[in-house]
């Protein structure tokens, strides 16, 4: 069984961040992540808040820090954990491929898009329904499509939509959204229309989607809208059950609780991220994951 002083769940913003610290540190550490390095990141058209860059693709900004993160850590891609233990001293891992063992754990899981859960979602995702502008945007351009949801993610798939063409329409279930200031202007500046107090009831078509049905629930009344895609854009769920099945704590929404120093409930566990809840900004995912590398790395020097 391959044995490690770090390994690191989750190759997004904070376990590629802790990654950086751990390698660096001189600890036999590893990345294990169940898709492609970069996580749910990779899928924000622009990003406009990291430090250091006005303006950015998610893609292209996470490529850049795994990159760096391989100088020091070996990044395990496409391995999903299966179950995780913690014995005395020793945490092991069992994975769809392989064993581990390892004496400090940094959880850094994030989230899943949620679903909107009404009927014709599960046929047509794929086949009209997407979670991804970068991704399919072009497969859209000159086409009308709708964004669900009143976050930041809506606004800025709206946004990139707009801009490469395609016709888009935001669906939101209230009467404002919640997206940030800068990015609520943006999408006045460039006119893109909102459904306000709506809600998807029904997604139809035949192969590909082709219509949905929008429920106004001021005016309680439903809408056929003729539309070649969807957007969702309505939130994330923690991936906390590996965690919370090994013991670690999580709040009532499933989000993993850490103190100041990144650490859990149990010794040697640490969690950062987006798996924390919280404020879900890429600048604080990277710093709770060089948080909780750095307190790993320390409370393993007093154990040695
Ligand atoms: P979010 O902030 O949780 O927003 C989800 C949106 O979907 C809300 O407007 C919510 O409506 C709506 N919604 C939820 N369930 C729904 C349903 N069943 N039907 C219709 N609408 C539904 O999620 P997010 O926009 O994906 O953002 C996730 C996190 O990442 C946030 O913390 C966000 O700040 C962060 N983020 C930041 C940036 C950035 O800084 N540029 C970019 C992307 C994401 P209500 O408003 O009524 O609750």
């Amino acid at each position: 069984m391959e044995e490690h002083d770090i390994i690191i769940v989750g190759a997004g913003p904070a376990g590629l961040t802790a990654g950086i610290y751990a390698g660096r540190e001189g600890l036999k550490a590893l990345i294990i992540d169940k898709g492609v390095t970069g996580g749910n990141a990779n899928m924000a058209p622009v990003i406009a808040n990291f430090p250091g860059y006005k303006s950015i693709p998610g893609l292209e900004l996470l490529k850049n820090i795994g990159n760096q993160a391989e100088k020091y850590i070996h990044i395990q891609e496409y391995e999903k954990i299966v179950k995780i233990q913690k014995k005395t001293d020793t945490i092991t891992l069992k994975t769809d491929k392989d064993n581990y063992r390892t004496k400090s754990l940094i959880i850094c899981s994030g989230t899943t898009y949620r679903k909107l859960g009404v009927p014709g979602e599960d046929k047509y995702i794929g086949k009209g329904i997407s979670y991804c502008s970068i991704c399919d945007g072009m497969l859209f351009k000159g086409r009308d499509v709708l964004v669900i949801g009143g976050g930041n993610s809506a606004v800025t798939h709206a946004l990139h939509l707009k801009d490469i063409g395609v016709n888009v329409k935001i669906v939101h279930r209230r009467d404002e959204l919640r997206a940030q200031k800068y990015l609520q202007d943006k999408l006045h500046e460039v006119g893109i229309p909102i459904i306000w107090n709506s809600v998807v009831k029904e997604i139809k078509g035949d192969i590909f989607l082709k219509s949905v049905i929008v429920h106004n629930r001021e005016t309680d009344v439903d809408e056929e809208l003729e539309v070649s895609g969807l957007f969702l854009a309505v939130g994330e769920k923690p991936n906390s059950d590996i965690a919370s099945n090994m013991g670690v704590n999580v709040d009532e929404m499933g989000y993993i609780i850490t103190d100041k120093n990144q650490k859990t409930n149990i010794t040697n566990v640490y969690a950062a991220g987006d798996i924390t809840g919280g404020v879900k900004q890429l600048v604080v995912a990277c710093g709770e994951g060089a948080v909780a590398a750095i307190n790993a790395y320390e409370e393993l020097k007093i154990v040695k």
